[in-house]
């Protein structure tokens, strides 16, 4: 049997993984589950899959973890310094999909035991790249994309060399607004925002892909994990969502990757490889889908694509802060304090501000520095969103 854990096992991410592992019992022994606010179906999933132990972030929420686990002894526990305990636990597969930078120690600790990870939280690669790859590497520990676009990549490289690569192509919806003018973009509610055309996500990943900011963490996220440079790296919009990523060699050939919109697909291919099983997604039927179409992204419509680059020709902690800014300016729009398109204001704001200061220069990336970063960070788009709003 297969020792597995999941962390943020309650999110969109963690119920499609548990929907896989649920589907053969026999094949794995669940270690860890970690949840948030959603006891209810930690508790579950914890019951369901009889895990060892079960986390939830709010320590606020432990005496009702308690109380939904009663008498069947699995082991309940809160906090982020329990979620990282539980991720130190032996595990063969561990699920990164804890949502933003609180996802990256739980996810240090699987690589440091020697797990192989399945990386969904790509605030990892963003905020703290160098370090996520050296530890993978310093322990002999595997990740895998689990991304949609990431793992698509992934697969079109299978038996390739990276000499050969010219380029990488990632392909993105567009969005909830991708046929919305700047003037309906100003105006747009977290609601409107938060509405998907063709994947069914979180809401903060939802969000971030009508702004492609979510885009924007993924061009760095494929710099950080495939090792190319990031003038290599190119954003397409794929109305349909059916291409996922496109890598071109240098004799003139694209290999793209095309699949259903489904995350079962890439939480499959990270939990089985290099073996592909059977999964239960959708089979395409391309006559019926008649016509893939394909844009480029417009940057007066997405500055977020264009940070990215900014950011990767920075180097250093500039993703901590990318990324940190990033959270923030998404809390404040959620908050209804700043609008949509001030979300990116704010994150660049953030940027010039931090440029030239220490965690930009400092190039030292450890979870100290990318942890001090991120709170420098955050107060300053705390100080950029007040300026905005006086
Ligand atoms: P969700 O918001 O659906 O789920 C997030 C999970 O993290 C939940 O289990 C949540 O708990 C938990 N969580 C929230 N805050 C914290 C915290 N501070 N500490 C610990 N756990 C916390 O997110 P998604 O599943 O959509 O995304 C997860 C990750 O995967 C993100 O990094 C996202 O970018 C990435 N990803 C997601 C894709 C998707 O299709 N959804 C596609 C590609 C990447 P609770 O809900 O119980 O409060
Ligand atoms: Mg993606």
């Amino acid at each position: 049997m297969r020792k597995v854990s999941i962390f943020g096992a309650t999110g969109s991410i963690g119920q499609n993984t548990i929907d896989l592992i649920a589907r053969d019992p026999e094949a794995y022994d669940v270690v860890a589950l970690s949840g948030g606010r959603n006891i209810a179906r930690l508790a579950a999933d914890a019951r369901r899959l009889r895990a060892d132990v079960a986390v939830t972030a709010d320590e606020a929420r432990l005496e009702e973890l308690r109380a939904a686990l009663a008498g069947t002894g699995i082991e309940a526990a809160a906090g982020a310094a329990a979620i990282d305990e539980a991720a130190a636990r032996p595990a063969d597969w561990v699920m990164s999909a804890i949502v933003g930078a609180a996802g990256l120690k739980p996810g240090l600790r699987a690589l440091e035991q020697g797990a192989t990870l399945a990386l969904a939280n790509k605030e990892s690669l963003v905020t703290a790249g160098a370090l996520v790859m050296d530890t993978a590497a310093r322990h002999g520990a595997r990740i895998l994309p689990v991304d949609s676009e990431h793992s698509a990549v992934f697969q079109a490289l299978v038996g390739e060399d990276m000499d050969a690569v010219e380029r990488i192509v990632i392909t993105a919806s567009g969005g909830a607004f991708r046929d919305w003018s700047l003037e309906q973009m100003a105006g747009a509610t977290p609601e409107q925002a938060a509405t998907h055309p063709n994947w069914d996500m979180g809401q903060r990943i939802t969000i971030d892909s009508a702004s492609m900011f979510n885009k924007a963490l993924e061009v760095i996220e494929t710099k950080e994990f495939f090792g190319c440079p990031h003038e290599m790296i190119e954003v397409l919009v794929h109305p349909e969502s059916l291409v996922h990523a496109l890598v071109g060699f240098n004799d003139g050939a694209l290999m793209a990757h095309v699949g259903p919109p489904d995350m079962r697909h890439a939480i499959g291919y990270a939990l089985h490889w290099p073996a592909r099983r059977a999964l239960p997604v959708e089979r395409l039927d391309l006559a019926q889908i008649g016509q893939l179409t394909f844009r480029a992204p417009d940057p007066a419509r997405y500055p977020a694509l264009r940070l990215a680059h900014e950011v990767l020709a920075a180097g250093g902690l500039a993703g901590a802060v990318f990324n940190a800014a990033k959270e923030r300016a998404l809390d404040g729009f959620l908050e209804r304090r700043i609008g949509f398109l001030q979300m990116a204001e704010v994150v660049e704001e953030v940027l010039t501000r931090l440029t030239g200061s220490q965690c930009l220069k400092n190039a030292e990336i450890t979870l100290d520095t990318v942890q001090e970063t991120d709170h420098l960070a955050r107060k300053t788009a705390e100080a950029a969103m007040a300026d905005i709003n006086r």
